[in-house]
């Protein structure tokens, strides 16, 4: 591992004065320290904001729900609060990876990373969050723009992640066998104002599919899906699974989250 200056900051306002374009943000180090131990990454400045009580924690008002950007996935998978208003969302992070992950994993770092394979962004879209940073307020849909890329600027620093609390919703998942990673993830969402499909692990980024959100607004249950066709333009091809079936685990999941709302 190449030698860096470590900080540990004290609020927010520390921590975005101290980030540069060679720098990141300590959440948990679950993506961070691997990638510099692998050589994937070199940074000058290490900036630890695990220690900012500020943007930790959990509220639950009247519609929505706002997560802390450094509440760990264990916290909201353990959550009353958060089981009570949104299940499907604890249930999402009570799937994530294995419990050492848990423990260090936090909501802001998995975001801001945006792992194509990652569950919470589908979450973010399905559920038409709004990403709070030191700087301003970003709908999902703005939010996530390429394969690990997100609308941040290097000195932006997420606070909280706020999510609508829908009417019925579920995320179900084909978990990757070792990691936990989405082979393919879909969370589906029904709001008064409308259907969220959010997919991941199917494409280079998340993406709301508005195929499957529209057969699903003019009638929500399984069987509305059955005929709406997944091109595979534009679905990843690996190792895990070809594009031909991701594309069709695209639907099954689909379904599978209807029946389970
Ligand atoms: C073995 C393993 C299995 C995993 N399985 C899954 C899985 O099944 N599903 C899944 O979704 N994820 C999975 N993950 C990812 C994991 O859940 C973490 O969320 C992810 O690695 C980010 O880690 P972190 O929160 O510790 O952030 P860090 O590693 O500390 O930071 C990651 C990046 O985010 C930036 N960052 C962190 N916090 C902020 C902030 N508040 N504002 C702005 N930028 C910030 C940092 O600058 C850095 O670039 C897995 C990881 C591992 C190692």
């Amino acid at each position: 591992m190449k030698t860096f200056n470590y900080h540990s900051a004290k609020d927010v306002k520390e921590a975005s004065k101290l980030a540069s374009s060679n720098s990141a943000f300590l959440a948990g180090g679950m993506t961070t320290l691997p990638s510099m131990k692998l050589g994937l990454a070199s940074y000058k400045d290490i900036i630890d904001i695990k220690r900012i009580k500020k943007i930790s924690g959990i509220k639950v008002s009247g519609k929505t729900v706002t997560i802390g950007a450094i509440t760990k996935h264990v916290e909201v998978a353990n959550s009353k609060d958060v089981k009570k208003a949104i299940p499907s969302l604890a249930a999402l992070a009570e799937g994530i990876g294995d419990p050492q992950v848990r423990n260090r994993g936090t909501i802001g770092g998995s975001i801001a990373n945006n792992d194509p394979a990652a569950d919470y962004p589908s979450a973010c879209i399905a559920l038409n969050a709004i990403i709070h940073t030191n700087n301003r307020k970003i709908n999902a849909d703005k939010f996530f723009t390429g394969m690990f890329e997100t609308s941040l600027k290097s000195s932006e620093i997420i606070e909280a992640i706020e999510f609508n609390i829908p009417q019925k919703s579920s995320y179900q998942k084909l978990p990757n066998p070792a990691s936990r990673y989405a082979i393919v993830g879909v969370y589906v969402a029904k709001h008064k104002t409308g259907i969220n499909v959010g997919v991941t692990g199917a494409k280079s980024s998340v993406y709301n599919d508005k195929n499957l959100a529209g057969a699903l607004s003019k009638n929500f249950s399984s069987s509305a899906i059955d005929n709406v066709k997944i091109s595979t333009s534009g679905i990843n091809s690996d190792i895990h699974a070809s594009a031909e079936y991701r594309a069709n685990m695209i639907k099954a999941f689909a379904k599978k989250a209807v029946d389970a709302c």
